[in-house]
């Protein structure tokens, strides 16, 4: 196979996918993967959930060595892809190679958001988005006493989660209104911020941190919040977010915007370069979006890899996502975020909660805590039917399954 084939910038779970499901296709021709991580690809979402448990990384993998070599799945590991030659069709690495390409996949993905926080290079300072920090992270939790986690975010709800069932003093900082303000309606904030702050997790939320204190030789001692409050740790989790990977995409003049933009079958603005993944920013029918899921990074590789092979499909999809913080399974179905209008669901004698949400009149998914079985009514509801309103779900007396059984 010595013919320009698909080149794959970023080895994560969008990247394989390309590569695996071309092969599925019948693509024949080459397929290299250019990974700047020196291990092959990997499910992240346990790398703040059982991974900081079991530390077992035999049980990320996605596919092993000799399912890659039987594909014909070349994976460059540790090599990062420097500069992207769109006039010769190649791509420059690290290793000094150029890899010259037919069609390109961008599946870059994110970095941790950097705080401007002083104190952010002491020794016991973490972030969370690779295998590497994952494991950095496991060490020295286990060695800890109290941690500080700034950010109220998925990551930092888990880690929080977690370091609190292993008997560690936790306190998170947030500096928006409320926990997982980005994310989730106020309800399902609230709740969890409830459940969390009943198993022991310290939450304070409308307040910025200021800066990560240490003694001269570099240890953390703690945090000083904007308020000159002092959070005691020695152990600093940086959790505010992440950022798109698309400055090898804006250094070939390919159009960014919050992420490397592309149309709706996923195709930047030349015709042989695609984008996939948690780096996309994507067009869909109430404005652009990016998402951060594994579903999408998932779907957007399959139907990428559909339009290679001679497609011209539009992406689109119902989206839904998971973040398991310790005892409590949030799921998301739809799009909620923005919602203006929410019916919520609460189960008094247990933890379950289920928040449907609107928007101008529309049903547009539901969240749930400690409820799956709701959430994969909500998923069934939002491929089937379109346009329900808050009236159809209390006249359904907010059951979903029922509603599911109504519902044509
Ligand atoms: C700790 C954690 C927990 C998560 N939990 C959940 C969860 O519970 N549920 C859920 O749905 N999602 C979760 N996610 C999100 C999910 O993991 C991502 O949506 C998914 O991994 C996206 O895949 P991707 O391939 O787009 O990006 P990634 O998996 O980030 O892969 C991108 C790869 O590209 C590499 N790369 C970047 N630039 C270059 C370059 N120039 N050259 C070579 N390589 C490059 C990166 O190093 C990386 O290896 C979690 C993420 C993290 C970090």
């Amino acid at each position: 196979m010595t013919q320009p084939g698909v080149v794959i910038i970023g080895g994560g779970q969008a990247g394989l996918q390309v590569a695996l499901s071309l092969r599925q296709l019948g693509f024949d021709k080459p397929i290299q993967i250019v990974s700047d991580e020196p291990v092959l690809p990997y499910q992240r979402p346990p790398l703040s959930k059982t991974y900081l448990a079991d530390g077992n990384f035999d049980q990320l993998v996605l596919r092993g060595q000799a399912a890659l070599d039987a594909q014909q799945v070349d994976v460059l590991l540790a090599t990062r892809a420097e500069a992207i030659d769109r006039k010769a069709r190649s791509v420059s690495l690290s290793d000094g190679r150029t890899l010259p390409y037919e069609h390109l996949v961008l599946a870059t993905g994110t970095r941790p958001r950097r705080l401007p926080l002083a104190g952010s290079d002491l020794q016991n300072v973490h972030e969370l988005r690779t295998l590497a920090q994952a494991e950095r992270l496991r060490t020295a939790m286990s060695a800890a006493a109290s941690i500080a986690i700034v950010g109220g975010g998925f990551i930092g709800l888990e880690v929080a989660a977690f370091a609190r069932s292993a008997g560690k003093k936790v306190t998170v900082i947030e500096a928006g209104s409320r926990i997982l303000e980005r994310s989730v309606s106020a309800a399902v904030s609230a709740h969890l911020l409830q459940l969390h702050r009943r198993d022991g997790i310290e939450i304070r939320y409308r307040i910025g941190a200021g800066r990560i204190l240490g003694t001269a030789d570099g240890r953390v001692t703690g945090l000083l919040l904007a308020d000159d409050a002092v959070v005691d740790a020695d152990l600093v989790l940086l959790a505010a977010g992440a950022v798109p990977n698309d400055d090898l995409a804006r250094g070939a003049g390919l159009q960014t915007g919050n992420g490397i933009l592309v149309d709706t079958a996923l195709r930047t603005l030349d015709p042989c370069i695609w984008a996939v993944g948690d780096c996309v920013d994507f067009p869909a029918p109430r404005g652009r979006l990016r998402l951060e899921s594994v579903q999408n990074a998932v779907e957007q590789a399959k139907c990428v890899a559909r339009n290679i092979v001679g497609g011209n499909e539009a992406f689109g999809i119902v989206p839904w996502f998971w973040s398991d913080q310790g005892r409590y399974k949030l799921q998301i179905a739809g799009l909620t975020a923005g919602a203006d209008d929410v019916l919520v669901r609460k189960t008094e004698d247990s933890d379950r909660l289920a928040a449907i949400c609107f928007r101008d009149g529309t049903f547009t998914g539901v969240e749930t805590v400690n409820a799956p079985a709701d959430h994969m009514a909500a998923r069934t509801l939002l491929a089937r039917t379109t346009g329900l309103t808050r009236k159809d779900f209390e006249d359904a007396n907010l059951d979903l399954k029922s509603l599911v059984g109504s519902a044509t």
